[in-house]
């Protein structure tokens, strides 16, 4: 059985990666798995792509095991494109994401909702430290930031704020499935399978 490092500490991220790299012969290990669920990377990169990148890296020389470790966030153009890379520590290191929401929606107060178009960005990285193979794949997601949060109950971060372009609900109001064939996550994941696939001759 091949085995791949899913190198989040985030429960959300970590839940749709096991959905949507499920389909695979391959075993799929959190951190908690590999004894390095304490240890923490500074995400100092300024691009989605750097810091996927030095996550990955820095997971795979610790485990010693292929690794993917993912960047994303939010990208608001009224805001510049903020949050973005600093989607995490929006409103403050120890921050919760209902924090985080409350700061977005206060940030946007006086945004009029044809104004607030958004996007979702997810870069994934896969290292294998046995062959030195370091590569990315990226998904996006086009929407606009809600006027309040939705209270539909799934999905974890920014969910409940994010209507994807198409529709009337947020991400919070869709099951896994339905998130998954729209997210920036989902694409990236679909970009990244062939890469899987190839490396384990599945
Ligand atoms: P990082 O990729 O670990 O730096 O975290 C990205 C930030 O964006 C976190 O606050 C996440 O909660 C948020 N985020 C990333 N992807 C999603 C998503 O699919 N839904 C909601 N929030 C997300």
């Amino acid at each position: 059985m091949h085995e791949i490092l899913i190198a989040t500490g985030n429960a959300g991220k970590l839940r749709e990666y096991r959905d949507l790299l499920g389909e695979l012969p391959i075993q799929l290990l959190s951190l908690h798995d590999v004894g390095l669920a304490d240890m923490q990377v500074d995400e100092t990169g300024h691009t989605f792509t750097a810091n996927a990148m030095l996550k990955a890296r820095a997971y795979a020389l610790a485990s010693g095991k292929a690794t993917i470790a993912d960047d994303s966030g939010l990208c608001v153009d009224a805001l510049d494109g903020a949050p973005g890379v600093l989607s995490a520590r929006y409103a403050g290191a120890d921050a919760t994401d209902a924090q985080r929401r409350a700061h977005l929606l206060d940030a946007l107060r006086d945004v009029a909702e044809s104004q607030r178009s958004a996007r979702f960005v997810c870069v994934i990285a896969l290292v294998d430290p046995m062959d030195g193979m370091a590569q990315t794949v990226e998904g996006v997601c086009e929407g606009h930031i809600a006027l309040a949060e939705s209270d539909g109950g799934h999905g974890f971060g920014y969910d409940a704020l994010f209507v994807p372009s198409g529709y009337d609900a947020t991400f919070a109001d869709l099951d896994g499935a339905a998130k998954h064939s729209l997210s920036h996550r989902g694409a990236a994941a679909r970009a990244l399978l062939p890469l899987l696939r190839g490396r384990i001759g599945a």
